[in-house]
Order: C-alpha cells, then structure tokens, then sequence
C-alpha cells in the first residue's frame, strides 16, 4: 500500500471531529476502528490513538461496556506509551472491576519518576476514577524521590522536569481536594516561580541535523570546535548542553534545525562573513526567534529528536552521560 494513503494522527483526529455533534456517535467509531483493523493507520502510535479516541466517544455516549472494549485494544498496542494503559485502567475501575484496574495504574507508577508526561495522564486517570486520594499519594512519593534525586545531582537531567510536572499535578489535584498546602506545594510554589523567571524559560539551541552538519563542517572544518567532530560528536554536545540548562532549572527548552542553505542566505542579507563564528551564533539567534522547534525533551518512548527513528531513551538520552 502507498504510505501516502496512510491515516496520520491528524487524520484521525479529522475522522472523530464529527462525533461530537451527533445524538448517536457510533458510525463515527465504527469508520475509526475500521481504519486500524484494515491497515490503513500510519504506525502504532495512530492505531492507539484511534482506539482511544473511540473509547473516549463511546464512553460519552454511555456506553461503558464498549469504552472499555477499546480502551483494552489501545493498551494492547505494540509499544503503548502508557497513556492508553491509564485510560484503560480508569474505565476498569469505572465498570467496578476495581482491583484489576489498580494492578494496571500499579504497573504505570514507575512511569511518573520517568516520563515528565506520565504524571498528568496518571493523575488525571486516577481522579476521573474516584481515586484523586491514591493519585496525591502516588505523586507525593514520586516528589520525594525525584527530589532526593536532583538535590545528589546524581540523576539524569530529566528529573528536574519531571520532579516540576509531578509537584503541578499534585498541586492541581490537592486544590480539587480542598486539601490545605502542605511542605510538596511549598516546592511548587517555589520551582514556579522560578520558573516564571523569564531568563530559565524559553531557550532554544539550533543544531544541524546530519546532512546540514556535514556541509557546515566541510566548508568550515574549524566549526569543530563549536558544533563537534561529527555527527554522533555534535550530538553528544547538544545533549550535554541542554543536560546542563536543564540542571539549572531552565524549562520549555526547544531544539531548532539549522541549515546551511539558512545561515548563507542571513549571511547575505545581513551582510556578514558566514565563516565567522559570531555569524553563527547570530544567525541561531534569529532562527530561535522565528521558529518553534521542537520540545527537549523527547518523551522517553518517543522517537528522537536527531530524526534517527530510534527511542530518545536509546538514542541520544545517554550521549549526555557518555
Ligand atoms: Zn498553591
Ligand atoms: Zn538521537
């Protein structure tokens, strides 16, 4: 089959659109289900999507027998990054199948001193259940950890995110609680506010993805000493420099493509020498200002920001460490 003809997530999103408006929503779901068991979804990753989706519209149109059918067949998915797995224990718990829906968000809670993610469709699953109590539990032991774990700096750098998204979760769900502050919320409070800081928000770095960064590096071989050796080098320094702002509580940081093709043409127009390095850091300047990038970083099951079609987790999370 022509991959073009493939359904991407949009697709999909496109497809369910219309249920929304209509007293019986079950064509809608029957043409999303079709699409995942004829083959026609681009990747594992939309085939979950369409089933949850389709849990999502049954359920609000009553049905939660049938929720809970797809809810099952989206955390069966090949490589599920939990948040199907959240849905499906949250519509257990919901059809009073308790105990085997908390063996499934049991399963789930490592992710939540993983994935900076994890805590809001943990969270949000456990308090659409009944079981806000559990969650502000879960999320106040995974603080603690991840706290102990940022302040011995001995973690990777994705603590520091997680450790903020996991104390706002909390927080949120304490408030729908009514329950008073307590010492988590006093941290929140304080990481948000530095957070607020406008110069720890907002950074982007540019880099050059492999075949930019071949062409930068032939023409100027000196730019080694900025952008590395090669391209595992540059990768490697790209991980450890955003490792680095992240430790020192930056949040939203972006990643941005260069391209050699970008930084001749700034050099024309701006009239500057395109080997000289304060060119560069221009011309990365002006791309960051014009551009959104992508968010650093990835979700640990995600696909790498180096576009090498491996999991962040196995690609270029470690190269900070290497
Ligand atoms: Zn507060
Ligand atoms: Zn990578």
């Amino acid at each position: 089959m022509p991959s073009e003809t493939l359904l991407t997530i949009d697709d999909i999103d496109a497809m369910a659109y219309p249920a929304q408006a209509l007293d019986d929503p079950s064509p809608v779901v029957a043409e999303l289900v079709a699409a995942v068991e004829q083959g026609r979804v681009a990747d594992d990753e939309t085939a979950a999507h369409a089933y949850l989706l389709s849990a999502e519209i049954t359920e609000r149109a009553g049905d939660l027998a049938g929720a809970l059918a797809y809810a099952e067949k989206a955390a069966t998915v090949p490589g599920e990054d939990g948040l199907s797995r959240a849905c499906y224990a949250e519509l257990l718990v919901k059809s009073g199948r308790e105990e085997e829906g908390r063996a499934v968000f049991e399963a789930l809670r490592p992710e939540l001193l993983e994935d900076p993610h994890a805590c809001s469709y943990v969270g949000e699953a456990l308090e659409a259940c009944g079981l806000a109590t559990v969650a502000q539990e879960w999320l106040a032991e995974a603080a603690r950890t991840l706290a102990e774990r940022t302040a011995k700096g001995d973690d990777d750098f994705t603590a520091v995110d997680t450790l903020f998204a996991v104390l706002t979760e909390r927080h949120r769900i304490r408030e729908d609680l009514e329950l008073p502050h307590d010492d988590l919320d006093g941290l929140y409070h304080e990481m948000e506010a530095v957070a607020d800081a406008p110069e720890l928000q907002g950074q982007a770095l540019l880099y050059w993805p492999e075949a930019e960064l071949a062409q930068v590096l032939q023409r100027w071989p000196e730019r080694a000493d900025i952008y590395g050796l090669d391209w595992l080098d540059h990768r490697t320094n790209v991980e450890r420099t955003l490792a680095g702002w992240s430790s020192s509580g930056v949040i939203h940081i972006a990643l941005i493509p260069g391209s050699m093709a970008g930084l001749l043409a700034f050099a024309t127009a701006e009239e500057l020498d395109p080997a000289d390095p304060e060119t560069h850091a221009d011309y990365a300047e002006q791309v960051g200002e014009t551009t959104d990038g992508v968010e650093w970083p990835p979700q640990r099951n995600a696909p790498c920001w180096c576009a090498s079609g491996v999991k962040y987790k196995k690609c270029c999370l470690p190269r900070s460490r290497a």
